[in-house]
């Protein structure tokens, strides 16, 4: 039995910029049998599902794409700072085709399980096509938002309008001309997409359940001897964005806000303000995210810039985040948000000024006792972050053990990359790496990278499993929650704390390292050049 070949060497679940480049590694480069599942009938993960009108990218294009691939960072054209979803799919369709990756890969497969056998040392992957392969390694290669949230609100299925969660956009898109729509959420996505929706609908009510501080994301044209520029300097820039703390070139401003003078202080402000993007929030004053009083400074700035941009001052004191610090949720970027709210089809409706939504009606939504009439409703709600997708894959490790039950408290990982009991299953980007907190193709090259090491280092020295000791696992727990609990981030009820999600246990789903991404990298390193330190190799 023990020693019966698997169908593969490695099975990795998921088609998105992960998956595609694990699965490049361990074909090309380790020469292994890879096969990918993949539930979508192409290409993209996240750029596949999230088809949502405004749907683009927060990071900037020119470090927001594969650098394994240094040829194809010359040759590719990005048409502006921030790509919107359609070209970022071509981009990945290209790349698949390049590396002739489909012939791996299998659409259209949901995997529904996968368990380790301890006799053979194998993993039998499931899918709902009725796939039962082996392997000797499982890469999740899920994303982290992509477990989609559908909040349990009454009455939901009794809607007669059309409804849409923004992760699952019917492909032919929704024509939102001449109708009545509702949004629910003010995150990330419902940021980009309201001011586009706005444009097109008769009325757009939003429903907003927490304000968000966003800031301007200045999307346009890239001035093309920058791009000429940058191509030049790839290697470098390629240097810099590894070993920096967000995997983008952002740095924090060395010194308090509370150092500088008001004068040089609003200058800073200003600078970053009409830089654009995520420079306020990744390259501000170094102890904006430790300090209260540093924060409110930033806060402050924002909730200037809120009244500024929105004439009715009760609309816009209702745009004004209140409750928790600046930066602690995820930073959404906008392109006309606020400025949408003074449109005459548009109005918010706040939680706290105007009662929670109570229910779904047939013809629309009930909050604070009124009722809405809406055409169509847009569920701009989110997802089960990080541990969502990975759970539903149903994952059995050593003697049967569930991963849901091995993390029924909160994720718990050695590194954010394996899970002790669960021997040769790899997450990429999982929880307790710095993953969303960085500019994703960054921190995937980084674990698909060490992962890859990692598997070559077994294979060239005959062992058969690599598991994580569950004494490593705890000390990693233990230290990311104690760098996370000296910063201002458990104060927001954000995702990145678990708390979207009624009855999630309360954790910080990432890893904030103290030196950055870059920081992190390097421990990954220590850990390998070290033997695998944390791990035990059978
Ligand atoms: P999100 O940030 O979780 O926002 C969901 C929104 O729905 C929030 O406003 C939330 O309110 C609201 N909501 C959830 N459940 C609700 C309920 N039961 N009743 C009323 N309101 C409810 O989700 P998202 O906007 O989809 O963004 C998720 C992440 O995706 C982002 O943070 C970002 O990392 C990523 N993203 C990336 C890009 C990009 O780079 N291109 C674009 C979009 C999104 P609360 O705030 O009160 O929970």
């Amino acid at each position: 039995m023990a020693n019966t070949p698997p169908d593969f060497d490695a099975v990795v679940v998921g088609a998105g910029f992960s998956g595609m480049y694990m699965l490049k590694t361990l074909r090309d480069k380790l020469g292994l049998k890879a096969r990918v599942f993949e539930a979508g009938s192409n290409v993209g993960g996240t750029w596949y599902w999230n088809r949502y009108p405004g749907a683009r990218c927060d990071s900037d294009s020119y470090i927001y794409c594969f650098t394994f691939d240094r040829q194809l960072l010359q040759e590719w054209e990005w048409s502006e700072r921030y790509p919107e979803q359609p070209e970022i799919l071509r981009y990945l369709e290209h790349v698949a085709a390049r590396h002739d990756l489909k012939r791996d890969i299998q659409f259209g497969t949901k995997v529904t399980g996968a368990s380790f056998d301890d006799t053979t040392q194998l993993w039998t992957v499931k899918t709902d096509k009725g796939d039962a392969v082996t392997a000797r390694y499982v890469v999740a290669a899920v994303g982290t938002l992509s477990a989609t949230n559908v909040p349990k609100f009454e009455g939901l299925e009794s809607f007669r309008g059309k409804s849409y969660h923004t992760s699952q956009w019917p492909h032919e898109g929704v024509d939102f001309t001449g109708k009545r729509v509702g949004v629910i959420g003010t995150g990330a996505t419902a940021v980009q997409a309201i001011p586009e929706i706005a444009q097109q609908a008769k009325q757009l009510t939003v429903f907003q359940r927490t304000a968000n501080y966003c800031v301007p994301a200045r999307n346009g044209k890239v001035d093309p001897e920058k791009v000429k520029a940058r191509k030049a300097d790839y290697d470098a820039i390629v240097q810099r964005i590894r070993s920096s703390f967000f995997g983008q070139e952002h740095y924090f401003i060395p010194k308090s806000a509370l150092e500088a003078t008001p004068e040089e202080r609003e200058h800073e402000f200003d600078r970053m303000w009409d830089a654009g993007g995520f420079a306020f929030w990744l390259g501000n004053y170094q102890d904006m995210f430790f300090s209260a009083e540093s924060n409110r400074l930033c806060a402050d700035y924002i909730e200037r810039k809120i009244r500024k941009s929105v004439k009715d001052p009760q609309v816009a004191e209702k745009l004004i985040p209140k409750g928790y610090a600046y930066g602690t949720k995820r930073q959404p970027l906008d392109t006309n948000y606020y400025e949408t709210f003074n449109r005459d089809n548009v109005r918010l409706v706040d939680a706290e000024a105007d009662g929670p939504i109570e229910r779904i009606t047939p013809t629309g939504v009930r909050a604070g006792g009124t009722d809405y009439a809406f055409d169509i409703l847009v569920l701009a709600t989110g997802f089960d972050a990080m541990t969502g997708p990975l759970k539903a894959l149903n994952i059995a490790g050593r003697g049967g053990a569930k991963l849901e039950d091995a993390w029924k408290d909160g994720p718990r990982t050695y590194l954010g990359v394996a899970v002790a009991g669960f021997p040769n299953l790899f997450t990429i980007t999982g929880p307790q790496s710095p993953s969303v907190l960085t500019n994703m193709p960054v921190s995937i090259e980084q674990h698909v990278d060490w992962i890859s090491d990692c598997i070559a280092h077994l294979e060239a020295n005959g062992k058969r499993t690599i598991e994580a000791t569950t004494e490593a696992q705890d000390k990693w727990v233990a230290h990311v929650n104690e760098i996370v609990n000296m910063t201002l981030m458990p104060g927001a009820n954000s995702w990145y704390m678990s708390a979207n999600i009624p009855g999630k246990p309360k954790a910080f789903l990432p890893y904030l390292d103290p030196e950055g991404a870059g920081g992190y990298r390097k421990r990954c390193d220590e850990v390998a050049a070290k033997g695998y330190e944390g791990f035990a190799l059978r």
